[in-house]
């Protein structure tokens, strides 16, 4: 006999899940959210850490990402801009440390014309991507049988327009090395955000926050949710009755201490977790093959807290970028209103494994070294210092998000979000617009939420 019945059980309560779970309250359809942390939000955790209120997973807003902006205004959240006044920095392949304005990176005059002539290249064929449908384009297979560096490296022989460019999906998004996925995996990205201008812009980008930090997004969605999120409910096994077989009875989830029945499933969580579950029956082969070939970058999150902002005495920005640096890109991320100045900073792919081989006293120093090298010595002392690490939360596996290896996005994209009998997918990393981001998953949470109050009426 069932603990819990419900209309639907939702599994995970990252933005996706309570989206899709508010959106089938509202249509009336009764539901239950199970989540195996003992918190809500999933990659969106704004905590306290020795004082410091820190964003230790997303936290940036940008102004195409509608379907978050629509969420933010409704719960009634505010949002601030990051702070952007005065220079950028930028660090050559010889360490010298240049100022700049704009979006274009301090470089020689002839490798500034060779990133802008391949960006116009890219914005022509993102421009023909539907980020719904990547795996349409008529040139997709071609697209996604070579790696985004090799691209790059046939369309010219400057290293660092190719280092500069690859880095805007590379080391900054899918935060994988950029032998490791597709021209078309890229192309994705970048249409997924409007252009591949749109995601070299900084200010566009990483325009706004807000007050208070993200996760009150998701906490705010399972407040309205009250006892129908359950937490410290990993999710083990789901029967399902396949409707083309079975008595379409729907689905059954066992957590360690419950059991739930309802007639629909959403597992509203990153994909690499889907065989955490024990289906039974299993699932299909196309979604067992079609897992296997997607998964999480790896990034390292920093945050460095000093008692000001000192880099704004400097004229700073806070903005800095080199593909030549531990930490490829950082900003000034001080909260609205704090009289204290934060940084972060981000260690991607290769760079985090490697200084995860270090001692974390090691570490710590290579990567406020790395600071210094944009805004000066200061950066070498923080009062707070903190370092986000998804890589080891079982619950996630990695950052920002998943992605498919080479050739998986033409192989097998238009399976993605298929439902299987009653089991639904939503998760940012399954987006089209706003992929691998908060926008994104609340987008899959309604289209999950759409395609049940459509299988119901039907
Ligand atoms: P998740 O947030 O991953 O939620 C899934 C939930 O499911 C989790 O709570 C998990 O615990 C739960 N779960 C998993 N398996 C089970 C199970 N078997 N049983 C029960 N529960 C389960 N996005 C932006 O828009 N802007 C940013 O600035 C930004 N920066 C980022 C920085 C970092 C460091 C990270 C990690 C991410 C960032 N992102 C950013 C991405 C963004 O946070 C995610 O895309 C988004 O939050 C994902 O939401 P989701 O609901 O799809 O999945």
């Amino acid at each position: 006999l069932a603990d819990i019945t419900r209309d639907v059980l939702i599994v995970g309560a990252g933005a996706a899940g309570t989206t899709a779970a508010n959106e089938l309250r509202k249509a009336g359809l009764s539901v239950v959210v199970l989540e195996a942390r003992d918190r809500v939000g999933g990659r969106l955790w704004t905590d306290v850490i020795d004082g410091a209120m820190l964003e230790i997973g997303g936290q940036w807003v940008s102004p195409d990402q509608d379907a978050l902006i629509e969420t933010i205004d409704e719960l009634g959240l505010e949002t601030f801009s990051r702070y952007r006044e005065g220079d950028s920095v930028y660090v050559g392949p010889d360490g010298t440390l240049h100022r700049f304005t704009g979006e274009m990176f301090p470089v020689s005059a002839e490798t500034e014309k060779v990133i802008a002539e391949i960006t116009e290249r890219l914005d022509a064929m993102v421009a023909e991507i539907d980020p719904d449908r990547p795996y349409a384009h008529p040139k997709a297979a071609e697209w996604d049988s070579i790696t985004w560096d090799a691209w790059l490296r046939q369309q010219t022989d400057d290293d660092e327009a190719v280092r500069n460019l690859a880095f805007a999906t590379g080391s900054a998004m899918l935060t994988k090395p950029t032998h490791a996925f597709s021209l078309l995996q890229s192309l994705l990205m970048a249409a997924s955000a409007g252009s591949y201008s749109h995601l070299v812009d900084a200010d566009f980008i990483l325009d706004k926050r807000v007050v208070g930090g993200l996760q009150q997004v998701p906490l705010l969605l399972a407040e309205r949710l009250g006892d129908d999120v359950l937490l410290n409910q990993p999710v083990r096994t789901l029967e399902w009755d396949d409707p083309s077989t079975g008595s379409g009875a729907g689905v059954t989830a066992t957590t360690d201490s419950l059991t739930v029945r309802a007639r629909y499933a959403i597992l509203a969580h990153a994909p690499v977790l889907y065989d955490r579950i024990s289906f039974v029956p299993s699932l299909p082969r196309r979604q067992h093959q079609m897992h296997q070939h997607l998964s999480m970058g790896f990034v390292i999150k920093v945050h460095a807290v000093y008692d000001r902002p000192f880099w704004r005495e400097q004229g700073l920005s806070g903005t800095a970028f080199s593909p030549y640096e531990l930490s490829h890109e950082a900003y000034d991320n001080t909260n609205h209103g704090d009289e204290r100045g934060t940084l972060v900073g981000f260690v991607s792919d290769q760079n985090a494994d490697d200084v995860f081989e270090l001692s974390a006293e090691e570490r710590k120093e290579r990567i406020l070294e790395s600071l210094s090298h944009y805004y000066g010595p200061e950066a070498k002392n923080p009062v707070v210092y903190y370092e986000s690490d998804w890589g080891t939360e079982e619950w996630t596996r990695g950052a920002y998000a998943a992605s498919f290896d080479m050739g998986g996005l033409h192989r097998y994209g238009k399976d993605l979000r298929t439902p299987v009998g009653p089991i639904h997918f939503a998760c940012s990393d399954l987006a089209g617009a706003g992929y691998q981001h908060v926008d994104g998953a609340i987008r899959m949470g309604r289209l999950a939420a759409a395609q049940i109050l459509e299988a119901d009426r039907g």
